[in-house]
């Protein structure tokens, strides 16, 4: 039996998302301490508060087990040091 496929994500909202258009660097930060992390986190989850995808993009993270970076407002973990 085939199952429709339905986009988790529709093409509007996804345009609409807070970071189009933006440095993905800015979602995966270089940190030289833990002040420097905490900083870049906040600053990236802010960018996601609001954001029409955020609970897709999180749910989407945690599916595709992302081990670095911020989605959905949410830091997954991983070290990424200058
Ligand atoms: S919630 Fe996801 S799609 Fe929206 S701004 Fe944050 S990282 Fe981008």
């Amino acid at each position: 039996m085939e199952y429709p496929k339905k986009p988790l994500i529709n093409s509007e909202a996804y345009l609409a998302r807070h970071c189009n258009g933006m440095d993905p660097n800015i979602f995966f930060p270089s940190y030289n301490n833990k002040t420097e992390q905490a900083k870049a986190i906040a600053e990236a989850s802010l960018i996601c508060e609001g954001c029409p995808i955020q609970q897709a993009c999180y749910e989407l993270a945690v599916k595709n087990h992302e081990k670095l970076g911020i989605w959905g407002g949410s830091y997954f973990g991983g070290n990424r040091r200058v």
